[in-house]
């Protein structure tokens, strides 16, 4: 199997080549074989690799060329499993030298298909903008990962870019998918990311990887060594996060090729998958325990909020209000004055709200 990847979102600084070269580091710790393309002229996944410019003998402006020999353009890192194109060999004139060859919407189609298949996973990281080199990106690339700041800019670039799939779907690359959305910067507890992912979740869900990058300086930190964060510390934060994110796309791919699970209408397309409440278990009266039990089921990871009220709507009890992972719940309620009679419930989350009745008697 040969899956090509690019990780992009026309947006700077949302955390694209760290999520490139982080991941396709942790493919390669993996034994997966695995080629890093930087499609960026910036040129900055060859420092994060560790790699000079005065060390680069070739990049992927002399392959859309043809002007170097293959050996020249390929670079090998200090994984054994993973191969390197830098952008170019010198970061001045790159972007304009990369800019006379992008006319040429599938000469990395071409390329891709005819070199690159000894690899398992191609990791291609983009430059922060959709036209030039980005346009040949996508019509050669099986799938995309969007990593996502937790910022409101990165939701509006992110609605540009499934526009810009969509296009290309339609018209240059069908068989281009989104691989997944990765909240790749992810600083718990603050408004903005409780913004971003109460927007997120509810019309997205189900493309967001379950794997999320937390900020941590061992991500920020690495690049200062040169090192992905794997080779420079395995069991930090963000050395764990990338290989759980590795571990995902590996598992996602062979168990449930992405082509099959996105279909082709979906790209553009809102979900409406709303948390189901499966049954109120006890509405019944227990005699024993006087307790009522609430099932639910979640989706994708939102947050839920469930409170019980009085007979006058009046707020009696928090029982939930958290962010959860998917999955099926069941809470249950023990009122703390033991007073029989009506209850209610609200169950609140990701748009659907609920109210429920619940009669308590011994
Ligand atoms: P550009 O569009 O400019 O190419 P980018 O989207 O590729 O930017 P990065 O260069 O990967 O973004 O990241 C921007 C900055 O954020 C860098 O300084 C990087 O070290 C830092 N960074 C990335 N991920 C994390 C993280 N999980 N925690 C902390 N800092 C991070
Ligand atoms: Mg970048």
């Amino acid at each position: 199997m040969n899956k090509i990847i690019a990780v992009a979102l026309p947006k700077g600084g949302v955390g694209k080549t760290s999520t490139a070269v982080n991941l396709a580091a942790s493919l390669a710790v993996y034994e997966k074989r695995t080629l890093l393309i930087d499609a960026d002229p910036s040129n900055t996944c060859a420092p994060a690799l560790g790699m000079p410019f005065s060390e680069l003998t070739g990049g992927l402006f002399d392959m859309l060329t043809n002007s170097r020999p293959y050996d020249k353009i390929l670079h090998k890192t200090s994984l054994d499993y993973l191969d390197f194109i830098p952008s170019d060999t010198k970061i001045l004139d790159s972007e304009e030298r990369l800019g006379q060859v992008v006319h040429n919407y599938f000469r990395l189609r071409e390329i891709a298909r005819n070199k690159f298949n000894i690899y398992d996973y191609v990791i291609i990281d983009c430059p922060p903008y959709l036209g030039g080199i980005t346009k040949l990106v996508f019509n050669a690339v099986d799938s995309v990962i969007i990593p996502i700041k937790t910022a409101q800019f990165s939701l509006l670039a992110m609605s540009k870019l499934l526009e810009s799939l969509s296009e290309t779907k339609l018209k240059t690359n069908k068989n281009i998918n989104i691989e997944g959305i990765l909240l790749s910067m992810l600083e718990n507890n603050t408004l903005a990311a409780q913004l971003t992912e109460e927007r997120l979740y509810p019309k997205y869900g189900k493309y967001v990887f379950k794997t999320f990058i937390p900020k941590s300086t061992s991500v920020a930190e690495s690049t200062y060594y040169g090192k992905p964060v794997v080779l420079q510390n395995a069991r930090s934060i963000g050395g764990q996060a990338y290989l759980e994110l590795a571990r995902e796309v590996i598992v996602r791919n062979k168990e449930c090729p992405v082509k099959e699970l996105i279909k082709e209408s979906a790209i553009s397309k809102t979900s409406d998958e709303k948390p189901r409440e499966i049954a109120l278990s006890q509405n019944r009266p227990n005699p024993f325990s006087h307790s009522t039990k609430i099932r639910f089921e979640i989706p994708y990871r939102m947050k839920i909020k469930l409170t019980v009220l009085n007979l006058f709507m009046e707020e009696i009890e928090i029982l939930v209000e958290n962010r959860m992972e998917a999955g099926e719940y069941e809470i249950t309620w023990i009122p703390k004055d033991l007073a029989n009679g009506v209850y209610y419930y609200r169950f609140d989350a990701g748009g659907l709200f609920k109210m429920n009745k619940m009669i308590l008697a011994r």
